[in-house]
C-alpha cells in the first residue's frame, strides 16, 4: 500500500526531517528499479517512505521485507547541503 505524500511533507523529508515525528534522520532500506526505500530513524515512529527520484516520494504503509538498513546512507545525501561544511 503506497500513498502520495503532500508537497509539504516532501519538503521536510528532503531536509532530512520526518514529517510525522518532526525528528531528523532516516535509515535507508532496500533500493531497486530507480527507487530507494527509507524509514524514520526514530524507533518510536518508523514511518516508511519510498523515494522514486523523478516521481517524488511516496509513503509506504505496509511492512517492507526484512532488511538491514544501510545506516545513514540516504541521510548523507539529504544532509549534504545542510552539513556541507
Ligand atoms: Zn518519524
Amino acid at each position: 500500500m503506497i500513498n502520495k505524500i503532500t508537497t509539504k511533507e516532501e519538503k521536510l523529508i528532503r531536509k532530512g526531517i520526518c514529517p510525522d515525528c518532526k525528528k531528523k534522520g532516516f535509515l535507508a532500506g532496500p533500493e531497486g528499479g530507480g527507487s530507494q526505500n527509507f524509514r524514520c530513524a526514530n524507533p518510536e515512529c518508523g514511518s516508511k517512505f519510498n523515494d522514486m527520484d523523478l516521481f517524488g516520494i511516496e509513503r509506504i504503509n505496509s511492512p517492507s521485507p526484512s532488511h538491514q538498513p544501510n545506516l545513514m546512507r540516504i541521510v548523507r545525501d539529504y544532509f549534504r547541503k545542510i552539513h556541507a561544511k
